[in-house]
């Protein structure tokens, strides 16, 4: 019934676990779910009012312009001239997106040919692989691991694919690892990327969720990433915002254009009101920011602190609200967060459903009160595990 594309998907690997979860509710359980990657706090105050009041503007109710509100696109290219010192010009370098998945999704669309490669993090957010397979590509996974950081080796990856491939994908701060790169990472990355001429789509959904004093680096602070390089962000992470789907994208002027006259044909924009909350949301003060990310911070810490206690080894991040911790006795991912499931009631994401180099981890998503955390960690403790 379904299409060659959509058969080559994977099947979904969590029903097991989602029963069990189901289960456990029903017994009366309460289970506490860091699976999910979604912000459990609401979206600050003043883009709400913004888009109450740009909602009632008559103007704002037609077809938004394809490629975004000029204003929008303005307001995107001073939040990175301010917060990563780059420059765009928003006429043609800049895109509005309904939520940075969308625009993700619909890359390989403009510069796949039927059977051409795209390399692929592995672990890494799924729809890198799904967004190729839809667009007829052929998805070449490169590991991520932890004695490399998590980083992609690019000697690991022989010529002839290399040559072969359209784009990379890379996402720093990462998920699900939290790993972080340096410039002079980028710099590997838009050399390996001019040799081949490949285009780097870069994911930094991330990029303000940062700890410690560490600041996360566009790919275009390093010269020449102007050329093959385009970089996805989202409102969603940064500003609680995840229900709102707007994001954008910012880079070589000839990519971006691929984009948008694949999304020209596809859908008609963002609601402008949504973008003029979205303007409000880039102009969001430091204090504010900083106040959601000492969140995480706290959270992280609690929970950090609480798995060591319990006899795991794990690393604090500087980055993301994911803790990517390695199972105990090379238990299979599976298998652990089934167990703590079932023991103690926590929901983890196994990391093998971010790909195969994800088995042996699980993810913890940040997403809970520290109050909840701290009741977590005591299970753990109960548990023995
Ligand atoms: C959440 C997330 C996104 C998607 O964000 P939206 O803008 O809400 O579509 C993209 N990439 C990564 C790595 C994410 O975790």
């Amino acid at each position: 019934m379904y299409s060659e594309k959509l058969n080559k998907l994977p099947p979904y690997l969590f029903a097991e676990l989602d029963r069990l979860k189901v289960e456990k509710i029903r017994e009366g359980i309460e289970v506490i779910d860091f699976g999910v990657g979604d912000p459990d706090l609401p979206t600050p105050q003043h883009i709400i009012d913004e888009l109450c009041r740009s909602a009632r503007k008559p103007e704002n109710h037609k077809y938004p312009s394809y490629d975004g509100l000029l204003s929008f696109r303005e307001a995107v290219a001073d939040w990175y001239t301010e917060r990563k010192g780059v420059s765009f010009d928003p006429e043609l370098e800049i895109i509005t997106l309904i939520g940075s998945k969308e625009g993700i999704a619909h890359i390989p669309l403009a510069f796949l040919n039927h059977g051409d490669v795209t390399l692929v993090p592995d672990p890494g957010y799924p729809v890198y692989f799904i967004g190729t397979i839809l667009a007829g590509g052929k998805p070449v996974f490169v590991p991520l691991t932890k004695e490399n950081n998590f980083l992609p080796d690019f000697d690991s990856i022989d010529a002839k694919t290399a040559k072969k491939a359209r784009i990379l994908y890379i996402n720093y701060p990462n998920n699900p690892t939290a790993a972080v790169a340096d410039k002079k990472f980028y710099r590997e990355v838009v050399d390996f990327a001019m040799d081949n001429n490949i285009i780097v789509v870069h994911d930094f959904a991330y990029s303000e969720i940062t700890f410690d004093g560490y600041r996360a680096d566009s790919i275009f602070s390093v010269h020449d990433a102007i050329e093959v390089a385009i970089e996805f962000h989202s409102l969603s992470k940064t500003y609680n915002m995840t229900g709102w789907r707007i994001g954008f994208a910012v880079g070589n002027a000839d990519i971006v254009k691929g984009l948008k006259l694949v999304k020209t044909n596809i859908d008609s924009g963002v609601f402008q009101a949504v973008q003029e909350a979205g303007i409000a949301a880039l102009k969001t003060p430091q204090k504010t920011i900083n106040e959601i990310v000492s969140v995480y911070k706290e959270r992280r810490d609690v929970l950090i602190k609480g798995l060591k206690e319990s006899g795991f080894s794990v690393e604090k991040p500087r980055a993301t609200f994911y803790i990517w911790m390695e199972t105990p006795d090379g238990m299979g991912s599976m298998d652990f967060s089934r167990t703590l499931l079932d023991q103690a009631g926590i929901v983890t994401t196994p990391g093998v459903g971010f790909g195969d180099h994800g088995e042996g981890f699980i993810r913890f998503a940040l997403t809970k009160n520290v109050e909840t955390i701290e009741k977590a960690v005591e299970r753990l403790k109960e548990a023995g595990l």
